[in-house]
């Protein structure tokens, strides 16, 4: 069983040639089934303005509901789906129940709200991807600008020309697009600089180590005025105390998401949030 894996994969050494036989291929197989059988669901955490309160977005977070060992966190099958494939198929899933969710709340007289989706590199790196894109779009019928995807340094990176020309696909649709994890990759600032972004989220280990010492609150602020620069709203992720949101809305970070306003919730539990709002 290797752990650093961080699941579960039984390793058989077997015979001068150390052959491995991988139990993976097993869990393969079961993602496979689950992404058929709509094993899978979403919950929704809302990302709010810390000033009013105000509900601005949810992030739609992918669970899968297993037959065996119940409801299992994406870290657990995100890692297995990318390097199988099955995030293609997985994400397609994603972003258009997420579109039909969001189309769904318009419709019964919600507020709008922003639908954020998060996109792996493999996915977004499919010459595919911008007709799912728009084909999550025209079937749900929710307006491109009620659709944000986000995306990581670490695929921003990978190969900044296919990225940029991608980028600019689902920016020429109207769709929006945010950096996931800010400041935990390697992102050039100055290529940063020229992507359409239109939103910076911070990475919850900055917020995670607020207020703390001196050290800590500088690299935190370098972060938020680095995001700032390149005038792009920034968000706050993980929010979990007062402490940590007076201490972002006096550096000037206006929204956040996090366990202080609100953990992702099932859908019904949404509406009800949305609905109060009205
Ligand atoms: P992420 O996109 O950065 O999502 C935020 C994660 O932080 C979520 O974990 C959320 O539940 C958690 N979180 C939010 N507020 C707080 C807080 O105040 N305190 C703490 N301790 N945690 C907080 P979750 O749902 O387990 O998702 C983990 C990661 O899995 C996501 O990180 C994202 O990278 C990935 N993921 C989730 N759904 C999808 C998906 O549909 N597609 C892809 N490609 N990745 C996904
Ligand atoms: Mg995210
Ligand atoms: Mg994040
Ligand atoms: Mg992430």
């Amino acid at each position: 069983r290797s752990k650093e894996m961080g699941r579960d994969t039984l390793c058989v050494f077997d015979g001068p040639g150390n052959i491995k036989i991988s139990l993976e291929i097993g869990r393969e197989e079961e993602l496979r089934r689950a992404i058929e059988n709509e094993e899978l669901f979403l919950e929704y955490q809302p990302r709010v303005n810390m000033i009013t309160g105000q509900i601005l977005g949810l992030e739609a977070l992918v669970r899968w509901r297993h037959p065996k060992s119940g409801i299992v966190p994406p870290l657990q099958f995100i890692p297995l789906a990318e390097e199988t494939g099955l995030i293609l198929p997985l994400g397609t899933w994603v972003m258009k129940t997420a579109a039909r969710q969001a189309k769904a709340w318009q419709d019964a007289g919600l507020p709008p709200v922003v639908m954020a989706v998060n996109v792996s590199a493999r996915q977004f790196c499919d010459p595919l991807f911008i007709n799912h894109v728009e084909e999550a779009l025209a079937e749900s019928g929710l307006a491109a600008e009620f659709l944000e995807l986000e995306l990581t340094e670490h695929t921003l990176m990978g190969d900044v020309t296919g990225a940029l020309n991608a980028m600019n696909a689902v920016k020429a649709l109207g769709v929006r697009l945010s950096v996931d994890d800010f400041g935990t990759g390697y992102a050039n600032l100055d290529v940063l600089r020229n992507f359409p972004m239109d939103l910076l989220k911070i990475d919850r280990s900055f917020i995670d180590a607020l207020p703390g010492d001196q050290a800590t609150k500088s690299m935190a602020g370098a972060v938020m005025s680095l995001a700032r620069d390149l005038n792009l709203t920034v968000v706050a992720e993980g929010v979990e105390t007062p402490e940590q949101r007076d201490y972002l809305r006096g550096q000037g970070c206006a929204e956040a998401q996090g366990y202080l306003y609100s953990a992702p919730i099932g859908a019904p539990d949404i509406a009800r949030l949305l609905g109060t709002a009205c």
